[in-house]
C-alpha cells in the first residue's frame, strides 16, 4: 500500500477525543455505524479532562435546552450502570448568604420549570456539613446533578467504545486536514469516511481558521484549584453552588430579581466580574474538594495563571463552605470555547463534514444530548 491510499473507509469518522467527540460516536455505533475516533494525544487532555465533572441540568434554562440537559443525564446513567465510568447522582445545592440571592432562588423556585425545592438553613445543614452556616439565609437542592470523574470518564468511554463497541480509536494522531471525508493525518495516513464531524474543542483555528474567525466563537480559561482529602466527609455530598453563581448560568435570568443580585455584585466586587468568578465546590471520592472558577476570555487569556484569581477564589469560596483543611494540591486551568448565543457551534462545511465545537461551560452536561440531536437530525435528512 502507498502512503497516498487510506488506511480504511469507515462510515463516520471523528476528530477528537474529547466528550463531545465520544458522544458523536457512541451515538452513531448505537445506530449501527462503524466509527473512526482521531485524538491528538496520547488520551484527551484539553476542557474534557480538567473540568469540575458536574452533569448539570439545572444550569439550563427551562424548555429546550433543559431537556437536552436531562436526556444527556440518562446517558450519563447509562454509563453508570454498565460500568463504564463511575457516576454520582450527587444533586445539588445552591446557597444563599444574602438576602437577594435568597429571592432568585425563591423565585426560581415558584416558576417550576426545574425539578428544585427550598431548604431551610437548618435543612441545608442536614444535607452537608460543607455549607458554612454563618449568615446563611436558606438554599436551593435540586436531585439532577450528577458527580463524574472528568480525569478518567474520557479514558474510559474511550476504551468502552473501542472494546464493547469496535470503534477504531487511534490517540497520537493529529489530523491536519478534512476534504471531502478524506482525512489526512501529520504521519502521513489517510483515512476516508461518509461523514466526518469535527470535534476538535478549543482548537477549530488550526484546521478550519476562517471559520473559526467567523464562527462568533471566543474562548475562554477557567482556574481551578483542588483540596487535599478532607477528613470524614460524606462522598455523595451535593455539588455546591454559591449566590455568585446565580448570575453565571442562564437559567436564572428569568427570575426579576436577578438583577438586583447582579447589580450589588457589579457594585462591590467588581473584581468578581472583571474575573468572571463565581465559586461552586465539588466533593470528590477520598475526600479531595474540586473548586473554581474564573473565566477569562480572549485575548485576556494568557498561559500563566494568577495568583490573584485563586485568592479571589478561595476567599469567596470562605464564606459559603466551611473545610477542615484549605490546603491546595493542585492547581490548573482549562480552556473551552464558547459560542455567545448558540449552546454548540455546529456546520456543515462540505457535504460529508460538519464541525461541532464549543460546547462552553456546559460541555460535559449537554454532549451526549446534542450529540443524538444532531443524529436524529441526519438521520431524517436521509
Ligand atoms: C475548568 C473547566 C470546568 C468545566 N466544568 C464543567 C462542568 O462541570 N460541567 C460541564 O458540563 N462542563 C464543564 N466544562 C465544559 C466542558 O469541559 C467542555 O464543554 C467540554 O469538555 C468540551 O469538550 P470537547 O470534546 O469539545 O473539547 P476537548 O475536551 O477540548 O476535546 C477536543 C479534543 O480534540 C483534539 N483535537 C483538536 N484538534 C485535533 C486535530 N487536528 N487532530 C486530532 N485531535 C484534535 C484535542 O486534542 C482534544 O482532546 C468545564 C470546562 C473547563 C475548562
Amino acid at each position: 500500500m502507498t502512503r497516498d491510499e487510506p488506511l480504511g473507509n469507515f462510515d463516520v469518522a471523528i476528530v477528537g477525543g474529547g466528550i463531545v467527540g465520544l458522544a458523536h460516536a457512541w451515538r452513531a455505533v448505537r445506530r449501527g455505524y462503524r466509527v473512526l475516533l482521531l485524538e491528538r494525544t496520547q488520551f484527551a487532555q484539553g476542557a474534557s479532562v480538567r473540568n469540575f465533572g458536574m452533569i448539570w441540568p439545572v444550569g439550563q434554562p427551562a424548555g429546550e435546552l433543559y431537556q437536552i440537559a436531562l436526556q444527556s443525564r440518562e446517558f450519563w446513567m447509562q454509563l453508570g450502570a454498565q460500568g463504564v465510568t463511575s457516576v454520582e447522582a450527587c444533586g445539588s445545592l445552591h446557597l444563599a448568604h444574602q438576602p437577594d440571592e435568597l429571592d432568585v432562588l425563591e423565585e426560581f423556585c415558584k416558576q417550576q420549570t426545574h425539578q428544585v425545592n427550598m431548604l431551610t438553613a437548618q435543612q441545608v445543614a442536614e444535607r452537608t456539613r460543607l455549607a458554612n452556616q454563618a449568615g446563611l439565609l436558606g438554599g436551593m437542592y435540586s436531585p439532577t446533578e450528577l458527580r463524574v470523574d472528568p480525569r478518567t470518564a474520557s479514558r474510559s468511554i474511550a476504551q468502552w467504545l473501542a472494546v464493547e463497541h469496535q470503534v477504531e480509536c487511534r490517540f497520537n494522531t493529529h489530523v491536519t486536514s478534512v476534504v471531502e471525508g478524506r482525512i489526512a493525518t501529520a504521519d502521513g495516513e489517510q483515512w476516508n469516511a461518509d461523514r466526518v464531524i469535527v470535534c476538535s474543542g478549543s482548537d477549530l483555528q488550526t484546521l478550519y481558521p476562517s471559520e473559526f474567525a467567523s464562527s462568533g466563537l471566543k474562548l475562554c480559561k477557567l482556574q481551578m484549584l483542588r483540596t487535599v482529602p478532607q477528613e470524614g466527609i460524606d462522598e455523595k455530598t451535593p455539588h455546591i453552588a454559591s449566590g455568585l453563581t446565580l448570575r453565571h448560568y442562564t437559567s436564572f435570568e428569568s427570575c426579576s430579581a436577578h438583577r438586583k443580585l447582579r447589580e450589588r455584585i457589579q457594585k462591590d466586587s467588581p473584581l468578581l466580574d472583571h474575573y468572571g468568578i463565581h465559586v461552586m465546590a465539588s466533593v470528590f471520592p477520598g475526600g479531595e474538594v474540586v473548586l473554581g472558577d474564573s473565566h477569562e476570555y480572549g485575548e485576556d487569556i494568557s498561559p500563566f495563571d494568577k495568583t490573584e484569581i485563586d485568592d479571589l477564589i478561595l476567599q469567596e469560596l470562605r464564606k459559603v463552605i466551611q473545610l477542615d483543611d484549605w490546603t491546595i494540591q493542585q492547581r490548573w486551568h482549562g480552556i473551552y470555547a464558547k459560542h455567545g448565543t448558540l449552546p454548540v457551534f455546529e456546520k456543515q462545511i462540505e457535504p460529508k463534514v460538519h464541525l461541532f465545537v464549543g460546547t462552553g461551560g456546559a460541555g460535559m452536561t449537554m454532549s451526549f444530548g446534542l450529540a443524538e440531536q444532531a443524529w436524529q437530525r441526519w438521520e431524517s435528512e436521509k
